[in-house]
């Protein structure tokens, strides 16, 4: 199966062969392949209608429904690129990102009616609003306006090259950058890894699949298509709540599972997690922020099931390092700290901060040339430039690579901290301190200093309130690494700034302290 070249291409076929197969189980319904490549053709009659022509720009605001699935497969069959917003964003980038795309059309929620009435009149391209669920006065209704288009499409000429999606990155590090994917970025490495017999996941048309990653990040939405593509039902979560996503797990008996390292920790603090039959899960991929031990050996406990951790961003069409089950060891294993091997067909270097390319065991910044990365960012041609170079995609992490090839990720270049000259990772400091079993969360920064340049700083979410003293965490760090690495001050909070993929926002963090002051970053 699955030679499919673009997004239209796989919508199209996968009716063909599996029409009356479950692709998605949401709510209370269902949908089968069939249906949505029939609801798919009315959506881009009604866009044709809208005026949407092949490289427009379509927008949708709203938490994971299929009807993100029609839009997706709509937009794909008329050529149209799909801006997937992150409904978490406050209003201004929502507005941000609403006109940088240039968006045409625009999808919204019902809890989101509001929120776009309040930006309508700076809205500079959009044309035509429609309403995903739920009655608007001045905006048509998705049911109506889909059923009242025929449900054959005019004949496109689709290419892999075309871009698909315009993903915006989680915007960990500063504004959100929209990245342009191509169609081929979400089979050209699967393809080629299927071919040389890498069976990675082997995700088949028996799986059932826990879709919990929004859609609007590229993890969510190429874990999606992967499954679509294999021919799994896919089992839509709108909003992640641990309990609800553990029922789901067992109501359906849901075979593989895709989470970020906070989904993974809300699920296990989860009290009916325990009591939850978790048996039917085979496969649980990870990644997309590091992971800390303490979790990483709760959630191996509690998944007795094959862990595969990834490494890549939004720039690199996801994946393209892996960390194989056969890795994974549950006590004590190096390897566990590294984020695996490039994947068949992705290569991965190191090199300094002149481009130079750097030995094994030496750590620079990680480069990656995938089958999958982006055509560019979307009228940002100097950001570009600086990130894309003949193919190669500069990730702006530190790490590097041992002699077998794997990966090992230090940070990020802007969160480096560097003390006295010296360049000190907090992930590797936060990876120390969160081995203390009173520590919940934590997160170091760097924070100015006119003697050292930058001191280390952490911010903790202990277990219980009040449950841990400043003295006691920073002898407790003493006895483990080099003093300078020690944290000079530790605050305790209740939660750490997050994204909506669960990140800790460490700009956020620095802020105040660095409110005067440019900070230095190699
Ligand atoms: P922005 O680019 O707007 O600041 P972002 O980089 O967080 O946001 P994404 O493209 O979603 O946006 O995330 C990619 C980044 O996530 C990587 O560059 C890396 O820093 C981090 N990351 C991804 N996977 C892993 C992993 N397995 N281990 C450690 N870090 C990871
Ligand atoms: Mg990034």
């Amino acid at each position: 199966s699955s030679d499919f070249q673009t997004l239209a291409d796989m919508c199209i076929r996968q009716a063909e062969v599996l029409p009356d197969a479950c692709a998605f189980i949401f709510d209370d319904g269902r949908k089968t392949f069939r249906q949505l490549d029939l609801a798919s053709n009315q959506v881009g009659r009604g866009l044709i209608e809208a005026g949407i022509k092949a490289g427009s720009r379509v927008a949708i605001i709203g938490q994971d429904t299929v009807a993100h699935y029609e839009v997706l497969f709509g937009c794909a069959k008329v050529k149209a690129v799909l801006v997937n917003l992150n409904w978490r964003l406050s209003s201004r980038e929502i507005l941000y990102i609403l006109n940088d795309s240039e968006a045409e059309v625009l999808f919204v929620a019902q809890a989101f009616f509001p929120l776009i009435e309040s930006l309508v009149s700076q809205l500079a391209s959009v044309r035509m609003i429609v309403a995903l669920k739920g009655a608007h006065p001045n905006w048509p209704d998705y049911a109506e306006w889909k059923t009242a288009q025929p449900d054959i499409l005019p004949v496109f000429d689709y290419s892999a090259d075309d871009a698909a999606v315009q993903i915006y990155t989680s915007g960990t590090t500063g504004q959100p950058k929209g990245v342009q994917l191509a169609n081929y970025g979400f089979f050209r490495l699967m393809q080629g890894m299927r071919a040389g017999g890498d069976p990675w996941m082997s995700l088949n048309a028996a799986d059932t699949v826990l879709l919990s990653l929004p859609q609007f990040h590229i993890g969510g939405l190429w874990w999606a298509v992967q499954a679509y593509a294999a021919g799994a039902a896919g089992v839509i979560v709108d909003t992640f709540v641990g309990w609800r996503v553990l029922q789901l797990i067992e109501q359906h008996r849901i075979t593989k599972v895709a989470m970020v390292p906070s989904m993974i920790q809300l699920v296990l603090e989860e009290p009916s997690c325990a009591e939850t039959d978790l048996s039917s899960v085979k496969a649980l991929l990870y990644g997309g922020s590091p992971i800390s031990a303490p979790l990483m050996r709760r959630a191996m406990e509690t998944f007795a099931c094959d862990f595969f951790q990834i490494y890549g961003m939004t720039e690199t069409g996801n994946m393209a390092v892996c960390l194989r089950p056969a890795d994974h060891c549950p006590e004590g294993s190096p390897r566990m700290k590294s984020a695996g091997r490039p994947l068949p067909g992705v290569e991965v270097k190191i090199v300094d901060g002149h481009g130079r390319l750097l030995p094994a065991m030496r750590s620079g910044e990680i480069c990656i040339k995938s089958p999958a990365n982006m055509l560019g960012y979307w009228k940002n041609e100097s950001a570009t430039a600086q990130t894309l170079n003949s193919g190669w995609v500069r990730t702006g992490d530190v790490g590097y690579m041992d002699e077998d090839g794997y990966i090992y990720v230090c940070d990020r270049i802007k969160d480096m901290i560097i003390y006295a000259g010296e360049n000190l990772f907090p992930a590797e400091i936060e990876a120390v301190l969160s081995e203390h079993e009173a520590v919940a969360e934590v997160a170091v920064i760097g924070i100015p200093d006119p003697k050292w340049g930058e001191i280390v700083k952490a911010f903790v979410v202990p277990r219980q309130p009040g449950a841990l003293e400043q003295r006691e965490l920073i002898d407790f760090a003493r006895s483990r690494m080099a003093d300078f690495k020690v944290p000079k001050s530790i605050t305790f909070v209740d939660a750490l700034p997050r994204n909506p993929s669960g990140k800790v926002l460490k700009r956020l963090l620095r802020a105040p302290f660095w409110q005067d002051q440019d900070r230095q970053v190699s």
